[in-house]
């Protein structure tokens, strides 16, 4: 199962909570399921159709437990092979149909259907417990996350740029930094930070979900800093490694040329202890030298050395 499938698992268990969060809750699936409400012949019928059977789930119990209705639940296999099956949930009575329409906002007082159901009314989303429950209906029917041991990715898709940003609204009413994108026609409220996912994981109310993600999230981000760590320490073994090549290089040089004995004494005896120990640092070089030499003068006289063997190269003599 998908990360984005065990987090609405979770969320459709969740207990229904009080009347007014699980309107809320209905409004932001109603509203966001699309195409959802329709009126033919002055008759009212009310459908949700899903592929997720959690937000199915959650739909059909919402409806039982504020309007003590049963709704006629279907399920549809469309492509045999990939098992991929939808589901539909009806309210086929016209009475049915008008309560749940009314009660959740989405019908005005002339019984008009809003066929663009942009904003969901603010009377429905003045409660905290209500904002959550909203947000939670609306990741149900239409949001997904990524799984955390990809990337950090959460977003709720929505097709009217007012609903967009009425979730954005609501995540930021609980501190939460979302952006909106427009992605074909769809306007999709999008999440990028592993913080910022937690959180909103926190306020629907998935708190498994959100201990899970956390503790992937902690594990990545250790094995991250080990990385950038060992990375780092490995570039300076390549650095040190490569400094005491060229180091050896200039040397033979010199020796080649005009050989070690032209040098002076300290430089000679600096010259010989690299031959000696090509992988000894700095320190390790002053120490082989008597009276031993500090790691600032090792490098002076290794420097010296390097300019020396450039000036031959260039010169063609001392
Ligand atoms: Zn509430």
């Amino acid at each position: 199962m998908s990360f984005s499938s065990e987090v609405k698992e979770e969320l459709s268990h969740l207990k229904a909570g009080d009347l007014h969060c699980v309107i809320a809750e209905l409004a932001a699936i109603i509203s966001l399921s699309g195409g959802l409400a329709r009126s033919g012949q002055g008759d009212y019928r009310l459908r949700l159709h899903t592929e997720n059977a959690a937000a199915a789930r959650r739909f059909y119990t919402l409806i039982r437990t504020a309007f003590d209705i049963q709704p006629k639940v279907s399920a549809q296999r469309h492509n045999y092979l990939k098992k991929t099956r939808s589901f539909q949930i009806s309210l086929d009575r016209s009475g049915d149909a008008l309560m749940v329409l009314k009660a959740t906002g989405l019908i005005n007082n002339l019984g008009e259907i809003d066929e663009v159901h942009s904003r969901v009314h603010d009377p429905l989303l003045q409660r905290t417990c209500c904002r959550r429950a909203y947000l939670r209906g609306a990741f149900l029917a239409s949001g997904s996350v990524t799984d955390p041991e990809k990337n950090y990715h959460f977003e709720i898709v929505c097709s009217q740029a007012e609903s967009a940003d009425q979730i954005r609204e609501l995540f930021a009413f609980f501190g939460l930094d979302a952006r909106i994108v427009l992605r074909k026609k769809y306007h999709v409220v999008y999440m990028k930070e592993g913080t910022t996912i937690s959180d909103a994981m926190n306020v629907l109310g998935a708190h498994i979900s959100l201990m899970k993600f956390e503790n992937i999230r902690i594990v990545k981000d250790v094995r991250n800093s080990v990385n950038r760590r060992v990375n780092c320490e490995a570039a300076n073994i390549n650095k040190t490694v490569s400094a005491a090549r060229k180091q050896i290089e200039d040397i033979e040089y010199i020796k080649k040329t005009i050989g070690l004995d032209k040098l002076s004494g300290g430089l000679r005896d600096i010259a010989g202890a690299r031959l000696e120990d090509p992988e000894a640092s700095l320190k390790e070089l002053g120490e082989m030298l008597s009276p031993a030499v500090g790691k600032s003068g090792v490098n002076h006289r290794l420097r010296k050395l390097s300019q020396i063997a450039q000036h031959i190269r260039e010169s063609g003599h001392a």
